[in-house]
């Protein structure tokens, strides 16, 4: 069975205090979801959950998180491991941090940033070598999609971002595909819609590695994902989980979204 897996996205939000006081209603409700009557029809008690906090709240999450039997990411790095890059934070960094993960690829690095497919890429081949588990964005823009080029979009990102990443580094991934329009703007792609794109991205990663490898991979969706309207995405057999952002800074609206994990 593939990995469940749910990711908070908290963006550019939470001083420490808020994140003391995230973690701490976090740690109050998760007792209780573990011990619902529904755990048994769902996946809430075998979902890795993921927090990742901005750089400056990394630290105080690093405690609380593993208190709650929750792993950090960060939200970005540098592809150098150090140097004079006045304003970066580079893997090492994050790995001492207590990191396990790091989103990379988010839509808003590449397009608010004008991140490229190279930079991510390099971003992701410094983050396996230094030992951290990648969470790739990947999704098309509304002006790509209503011409018809999600596949094509898909395809370029994962062809040049995953360029020369080895099937073993390739267990290390997890992907996230976010339609662009879809992400903070309460516009959430059809089930049908999401699935398709996640049977596509799958199908890739066979072509590029193996079957057991596509099929061992998880890949979650993102943009605009709420407890009401999750569980029908959820529900579609390549969905593996979801990378959430304005629903997640509430531990009560995160935790919600676990609950409907199937
Ligand atoms: C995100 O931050 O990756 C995201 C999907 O945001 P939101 O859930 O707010 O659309």
């Amino acid at each position: 069975m593939r990995q469940k897996i749910l990711v908070a996205n908290w963006k550019m939000h939470k001083t420490g205090a808020e994140t003391v006081s995230f973690f701490k209603e976090l740690k109050s409700l998760l007792p209780k979801i573990m011990s619902g009557t529904h755990v048994s029809d769902t996946h809430v008690s075998d979902t890795t959950i993921v927090v990742a906090p901005p750089f400056t709240s990394l630290e105080t999450a690093s405690k609380l998180a593993k208190a709650c039997g929750v792993k950090l990411a960060a939200q970005n790095m540098h592809w150098e491991e150090k140097g004079a890059f006045t304003g970066e934070v580079s893997a090492p960094m994050l790995k001492a941090l207590g990191c396990e993960f790091v989103i990379l690829g988010h839509s808003e690095r590449r397009h608010v940033f004008f991140e490229t497919d190279e930079q991510i890429h390099n971003k992701i081949k410094t983050a396996l070598n230094q030992g951290l588990k990648v969470i790739f964005c990947v999704g098309e823009k509304l002006d790509e999609r209503e011409s018809n080029q999600t596949f094509s979009v898909l395809e370029k990102q994962l062809s040049l971002g995953l360029a020369g990443v080895n099937k073993a580094q390739l267990s290390e991934i997890v992907i996230a595909y976010e339609p662009v329009w879809a992400i903070g703007t309460g516009k959430v792609a059809e089930p049908a819609q999401a699935e398709e794109a996640h049977r596509f991205i799958r199908r890739k990663v066979w072509d590029m590695y193996d079957m057991d490898t596509a099929a061992a991979l998880p890949i979650l969706y993102g943009g605009s994902v709420k407890a009401q309207n999750f569980k029908a995405i959820s529900s579609e057999p390549n969905v593996d989980g979801a990378l959430v952002g304005g629903a997640s800074l509430e531990a009560k609206s995160f935790i919600e979204i676990l609950e409907q994990m199937s």
